[in-house]
C-alpha cells in the first residue's frame, strides 16, 4: 500500500497565494466554503479545468467531485459551450436592454421544468430565493415563510435562519447582522418531519406565504425528503393556499432534465434555480405560475430588479448547456455511475469498519460518517467531523477532490468515467483503511 497522509497537505505555491489572499479578502475567500475551514488547512489555488479534472498552481491534477459546488455537469471548459461564451462575448457583454436569446433560455427552461410557465433571469442562485419569497408575499398577501434546517438557499437575510428543534420554532438568525426583525417572520422545522409541518399549518391557518425547500437537500449533505413528506407538504400547501417553492439550484438539470419535481413527479408553484441554468456563468432564475409570476413588475406591482439579469454572455452559457443536456442526456450513465460509487464507498467503509451511510441520488452524494440514515438536520450534526476532516486530505493526497465539509454533497459530471469512479474507490479503499 502507499503511504497516506491524512494531514492538510496543499503545495507550497497554494499556501504562498492564500497567505496573500488573507491580506485582501476576508479569510482570503470569495465565498466562505472555499477556505477549508471546516477540515482546518490552506485550499487549493486552482490554475485551470478540463473535464473532470482541475489542475492546482503548484502543477497537481484533482479528480474534481465539486464541479464548482455544482454547476458543472458537462465537466470544465466544454467545448460547445466555451464557443458560445466567446461568440458572444465577441458581440458586447452587456446591453441592459432585451435581447432574443434570453426568450431562447427562458423558452428552454420553461420547456424543461414543469412547473414554470413564466420564468425571470437573475445573477444567482441567492437573488432567485429572495425574489421568490419576494414574489410569494406579494402575491399572497401573508408574511410568513416556512423553511427547513439544514437546508440552504443562499444569503438571503429571512432565510439564515437554521435554528432547528424538533417543534415549530420562531427562527433566530444564524448570522451577526442579520435582524431578529428580518427573520421574525421565517419558521424553521425539521425536515423530513410530517407532524411538525402539520401542526405548523394547524397553528398558523391562513398565515403562511411559502414554504421553501430543497427537494433532495445538498446542503446537510445529501438528504433526499421522503416521498411521503414531500406529497405532504405539497397538500397541506394546496389545502392553505400557500406558495410552495422548491428551491432546485442544486437540483435543476442535475436529477433529471426537469429537476426533483420531474424526478419525484410533485409540482411545485414556484421553483429556483442557479449552477447548471448558467453553465458556470453567474446566472439564476426564478419562476412559477403564470398568475403568480404576473404579479413581478412591469406586469405586477412585485419589486425586482437587476443591472446585469439577462447577460448576454451567462445566458449564452446558460442556453448551450441546457440544449446539450436535451440533445445527449447524460442522466441514465450519471445514476449508473452514481450508484457505482455509492456501492463501492459503502463497501470500503463497511470493509473498513467504519460507521457510516452513503446516501445517493443520481450523481449527488454524501459518505456520512455515521451509523444511522441521515434524514435532518440534528442527524447530520452528530457526524464524526474530525474522522471526515481526515478522510477529506486522504483522498486529497490521492489525487481526488472531494467537498470539504460533511455537509456539502459531492457531484461529478457526464466526462467522468467508470475508470475515474473506479480509480476513487480504490483510493477510497485506502483512505478508509488508513482512519479506521
Ligand atoms: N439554493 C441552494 C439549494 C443552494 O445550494 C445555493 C448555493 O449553494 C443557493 C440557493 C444560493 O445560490 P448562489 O450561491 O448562486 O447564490
Amino acid at each position: 500500500m502507499t503511504s497516506i497522509s491524512l494531514t492538510a497537505a496543499a503545495g507550497e505555491k497554494s499556501r504562498a497565494a492564500f497567505e496573500s489572499a488573507r491580506q485582501l479578502m476576508p479569510g482570503g475567500v470569495n465565498s466562505p466554503a472555499r477556505a477549508f475551514g471546516a477540515v482546518g488547512g490552506t485550499p487549493l489555488f486552482i490554475d485551470h479545468a478540463k473535464g473532470p479534472h482541475l489542475f492546482d498552481i503548484d502543477g497537481n491534477r484533482y479528480l474534481d467531485y465539486i464541479g464548482s459546488w455544482g454547476p458543472m455537469i458537462l465537466g470544465h471548459a466544454q467545448d460547445e459551450v466555451i464557443d458560445a461564451i466567446t461568440a458572444a462575448a465577441s458581440r458586447g457583454t452587456s446591453y441592459g436592454a432585451p435581447t432574443e436569446a434570453e426568450s431562447v433560455l427562458a423558452q428552454q427552461i420553461i420547456d424543461a421544468v414543469d412547473s414554470i410557465e413564466k420564468v425571470r433571469l437573475v445573477n444567482s442562485g441567492t437573488e432567485a430565493t429572495m425574489s421568490a419569497i419576494r414574489v410569494a408575499r406579494g402575491a399572497t398577501g401573508r408574511d410568513k415563510v416556512i423553511k427547513f434546517a439544514g437546508n440552504y438557499h443562499g444569503h438571503v437575510d429571512s432565510l439564515l435562519v437554521a435554528a432547528g428543534s424538533s417543534a415549530a420554532t420562531l427562527g433566530t438568525p444564524d448570522s451577526p447582522g442579520v435582524t431578529a426583525g428580518a427573520s421574525r417572520d421565517t419558521i424553521v422545522l425539521r425536515y423530513n418531519d410530517v407532524d411538525a409541518i402539520t401542526q405548523c399549518f394547524a397553528d398558523h391557518p391562513g398565515q403562511i406565504a411559502a414554504v421553501i425547500m430543497e427537494p433532495v437537500v445538498g446542503n446537510m449533505g445529501c438528504v433526499p425528503a421522503s416521498e411521503a413528506f414531500m406529497k405532504e407538504v405539497r397538500r397541506l400547501t394546496a389545502d392553505d393556499g400557500c406558495v410552495l417553492i422548491f428551491d432546485e439550484v442544486m437540483t435543476g438539470f442535475r436529477l433529471a432534465y426537469g429537476g426533483a419535481q420531474e424526478r419525484y413527479g410533485i409540482t411545485p408553484d414556484m421553483t429556483t434555480l442557479g449552477k447548471i441554468v448558467g453553465g458556470g456563468m453567474p446566472l439564476g432564475a426564478y419562476g412559477g405560475r403564470k398568475d403568480i409570476m404576473d404579479q413581478v413588475l412591469p406586469a405586477g406591482k412585485v419589486f425586482q430588479a437587476g443591472t446585469l439579469s439577462g447577460n448576454p454572455v451567462a445566458v449564452a452559457a446558460g442556453s448551450k448547456t441546457l440544449e446539450i443536456l436535451k440533445r445527449q442526456p447524460p442522466y441514465e450513465q450519471l445514476e449508473r455511475l452514481g450508484k457505482k460509487l455509492a456501492d463501492g464507498l459503502d463497501a470500503a467503509a463497511t470493509s473498513a469498519e467504519i460507521p457510516h451511510q452513503v446516501q445517493q441520488v443520481g450523481s449527488m452524494m454524501t459518505l456520512f460518517f455515521h451509523d444511522q440514515p441521515v434524514n435532518s438536520w440534528d442527524e447530520a450534526d452528530q457526524c464524526d467531523r474530525d474522522r471526515f476532516a481526515k478522510y477529506f486530505w486522504g483522498m486529497i493526497g490521492q489525487g481526488v477532490y472531494m467537498p470539504c465539509s460533511q455537509f456539502e454533497a459531492l457531484f461529478f459530471s457526464r466526462t467522468h468515467t467508470e475508470a475515474m469512479i473506479d480509480e476513487t474507490i480504490e483510493a477510497a479503499q485506502q483512505v478508509l483503511a488508513a482512519i479506521a
